[in-house]
């Protein structure tokens, strides 16, 4: 499926039925795999040979979702996990020890910012912070010889910077650390962020690539790009006593990565996508490039009105000229995606008065649904954040998330409209 483009891939990569076979991937509900012989199944074990034998390790389902979401990226693999946080955890556990380092933009998820800030940091992994707008010089400065990766988010959610790739990917390249870029906001139809120097992509399927708000998941893609093979990563390029001693990079070259991820991290936690929703999301990728577009073109609407409105105070998408982001989005991204923030006229007050007041977009902790809705992140999805925390991430008591989903633009303008008239500020 490799000289295919991305509308291709999205309907065609992942199953390729052959004669008599289901036309649509069916769905494999069942947790083993039957086989003729001890000594076949000792070859799966022992990784000689590849083959599903425990769904744990992996389903024929929930492989067409991996294999299309790795195309649609340009990796040459993927893994699914259980959700976004539980793929972040499996790249941390990947690659890191007690005593390793991770550098991160600071302007990231506050569910990550939790996990490398405090939940990983209790097992001894440690993390520097930092400004995403830091210079080369500043972000080089912040790798120390034990750091593992550095990473960032395409377009951060939910402050909606779009990364520096140029800055970042020279930045790692020169400090001989992975880029890992989480591209669950731009989705591979708006940014294929291995083009721009990402190592290592993960994401967050609930969000764009389900697009319904209706299944949980999962993933990381791997192109291959970073070698492994240095006494950097013994994780990857010395014996793993807990597989036989074997030597990931030695073994499996490019994909070393990968089959640790699947073989040791997976088989250890467990932390699997169910084939029901690896199928729930396989199929609504079919229409990712569709709703991209749409989305991005909604959250241009409404940013252009909001901005001419008198009651709001800022608007931040970086679709709009008024953006500091404009031209990096213009360079990296196809269309500036469906998350904008904005901010009205009297305060994180009038902002509920607003959200309570709408009819058509739903207040609801989501995002990226084919629904529109709003959010205030400082009450909600980055409560546990303290102030500083908050300021870091780039968000203000007032500031509301706002989603647009793929209805009639005029319609949802028609929405904020009438609520703004029930503001006084
Ligand atoms: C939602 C989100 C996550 C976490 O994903 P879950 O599927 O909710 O666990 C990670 N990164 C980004 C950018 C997200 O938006």
């Amino acid at each position: 499926m490799k000289n295919y483009k991305l509308d291709t891939l999205a309907v065609q990569a992942g199953w390729e039925p052959k004669n008599g076979q289901e036309r649509v991937v069916p769905i494999s509900m069942s947790t083993t795999f039957k086989y003729e012989s001890a000594a076949e199944l000792a070859k799966l074990f022992d990784l000689k040979e590849s083959g599903y034998f425990y769904t744990r390790l992996g389903n024929p389902t929930t492989n067409a979702l991996e294999t299309r979401l790795a195309a649609l990226e340009g990796g040459i693999g993927a893994i699914a996990f259980s959700s976004g946080q539980s793929a972040t955890t499996a790249l941390i556990m990947n690659l890191c020890r007690a005593g390793d380092h991770i550098v991160s933009s600071a302007t990231i998820y506050g569910g990550t910012f939790n996990l490398f800030g405090h939940t990983f940091k209790q097992f001894g992994v440690d993390v520097s912070f930092i400004d995403q707008d830091a210079s080369l010089e500043e972000i080089k400065a912040a790798v120390r010889p034990n750091t593992k990766f550095i990473f960032a988010e395409t377009l951060s959610n939910p402050s909606v910077k779009v990364l520096d790739f140029e800055k970042f990917s020279r930045a790692a390249k020169e400090t001989g650390v992975p880029l890992v870029v989480d591209n669950t906001f731009a989705t591979p139809a708006l940014c294929r962020a291995f083009d721009y120097g990402a190592n290592i992509i993960t994401h967050s399927l609930s969000k764009y690539s389900d697009g319904h708000a209706c299944a949980m998941g999962g993933m990381i893609v791997d192109n291959g790009s970073f070698d492994f093979d240095t006494p950097k990563f013994p994780v990857l390029s010395t014996p793993d006593p807990s597989y036989h001693d074997l030597v990931y990079t030695k073994t499996f070259g490019k994909f070393a990565f990968l089959t640790k991820a699947r073989a040791h991290v997976m088989r250890d936690i467990g932390n699997i996508l169910s084939p029901m929703n690896a199928f729930l999301i396989n199929m609504n990728l079919e229409t990712l490039p569709l709703r991209m577009a749409k989305h991005s073109q909604n959250a241009l609407a409404l940013a252009q009105f909001l901005e001419s409105h008198p009651k709001v105070l800022w608007v931040n998408y970086p679709g709009l000229e008024s953006s500091p982001d404009h031209e990096k989005a213009k360079k990296y991204l196809k269309a500036f995606g469906g998350v904008l923030t904005f901010g009205v006229k009297g305060g994180a007050k009038a902002a509920e008065k607003l959200m309570d007041s709408l009819q058509l977009a739903a207040q609801l902790t989501h995002v990226a649904d084919a629904r529109t809705c709003v959010l205030q992140p400082a009450s909600t999805t980055h409560r546990q954040l303290s102030n500083a925390d908050l300021k870091k991430c780039g968000i203000s008591p007032e500031l509301v998330r706002l989603s647009a989903g793929i209805e009639d633009s005029q319609d949802l303008i028609d929405d904020f409209k009438q609520a703004l008239d029930k503001v006084d500020c």
